[in-house]
């Protein structure tokens, strides 16, 4: 049960209400979040929910099954939007792009992604300088330094960043020079990591585990959104199976089941979703057609020389067609769907 508390109730309103909670044989469990405030309460007991949905101090009050509760589309009415710095939205009927390398490699890379980025009307750039890789003999990112030569170009150009952070200790040196957090799928049930990104004022971007289960991917937000951070867009990336054939399946069908289990944005990622170059417009197109919100993808001035992942990556070339087929398709898609 969620009790979405009202903005002016009182201290001793509120004293009132947590009692009447745990009368009924209910742990409620108090939620502060940018906002607004509220308690959840969990329990098993059959009460009358007007004892409590009558109180002073009392914004509304929901059942929600699900065990997952704030993230869950079971309580609040319509989608929701999350806004981006000060001026650009994701979810609720807005739909954005996000494009870049799989890893900032250097100042020359950064201003020649920057400029397609720009000549193409995308607003956000993806990048990674703090990298998953499998081998530790990989190349690994450049780390804090190159996150603010990459800054320092973005807001040149009026170009968001979204890269991924793996460890608590890097929230604070990366939060000025980011405008969305990005948890990746191997992080993606780190709850630590999730719980301190639920204290931050900056959208988090939360990929699906590798293996994971959208409930598992519904718990992750839960917790982010728990802490007190109701900004978060979850991202299909694709999940292992038995196939073999591509490096993971792009589960379009989690695209769109998330948009009927939950009120945040989906965001896919078609280039890890299915890892093969010449795969990944199509499955970015379906992405869309499935319900995505946004969408982001892997691109690079030469794909087959990028640090990482240059089997997935688009060159500016295919990207651009890609932007071109994708404004077609959210066109289709609204007299369609
Ligand atoms: C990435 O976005 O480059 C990345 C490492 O993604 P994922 O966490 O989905 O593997
Ligand atoms: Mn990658």
């Amino acid at each position: 049960m969620i009790i979405q508390i009202a903005a002016d109730c009182e201290e001793a309103q509120l004293d009132r209400i947590k009692s009447e909670v745990q009368a009924i044989g209910y742990e409620g469990t108090d939620i502060e979040t940018q906002f607004g405030k509220y308690i959840i309460a969990i329990g098993k007991k059959q009460f009358d929910i007007r004892r409590i949905g009558s109180m002073e101090g009392i914004k509304d009050i929901h059942r929600v099954s699900d065990a997952y509760k704030l993230v869950s589309a079971k309580w609040k009415v319509g989608e929701t939007k999350v806004k981006i710095g000060e001026d650009l939205f994701i979810g609720d009927g807005h739909f954005q792009m996000m494009a870049g390398p799989c890893s900032i490699e250097s100042e020359e890379q950064i201003e020649s992604t920057v400029k397609h980025l720009v000549n193409n009307g995308i607003k956000i750039m993806r990048g990674g300088v703090y990298k998953p890789r499998s081998s530790p003999y990989s190349f690994r990112g450049l780390g804090i330094e190159g996150l603010k030569l990459w800054y320092q170009t973005c807001r040149e150009h009026g170009i968001k960043i979204v890269t991924e952070v793996m460890q608590v200790s890097q929230i604070e040196p990366m939060h000025d020079y980011i405008d969305i957090f990005q948890v990746g799928a191997r992080n993606s049930q780190n709850f630590n990591l999730l719980d301190e990104l639920g204290k931050v004022d900056k959208p988090i971007l939360l990929k699906r585990g590798i293996s994971g289960t959208m409930n598992e991917l519904l718990q992750a937000a839960e917790y982010i959104f728990s802490n007190g951070n109701e900004r978060i867009m979850l991202c299909e990336r694709g999940i292992r199976t038995y196939e073999g054939a591509y490096r993971n399946t792009m589960d379009l069908n989690a695209i769109a089941m998330l948009k009927e289990k939950t009120h945040l944005p989906v965001v896919a990622d078609p280039s890890h979703g299915i890892g093969v170059r010449r795969f990944v417009p199509q499955i970015a197109l379906a992405s869309v057609m499935a319900g995505a919100d946004a969408l982001i993808v892997e691109v690079h001035e030469s794909p087959e020389k990028a640090f990482s992942d240059g089997q997935q990556t688009l060159s500016y070339r295919e990207a651009e067609a890609l932007y071109e087929n994708v404004r077609k398709t959210i066109k289709l898609r609204g007299e369609l769907v």
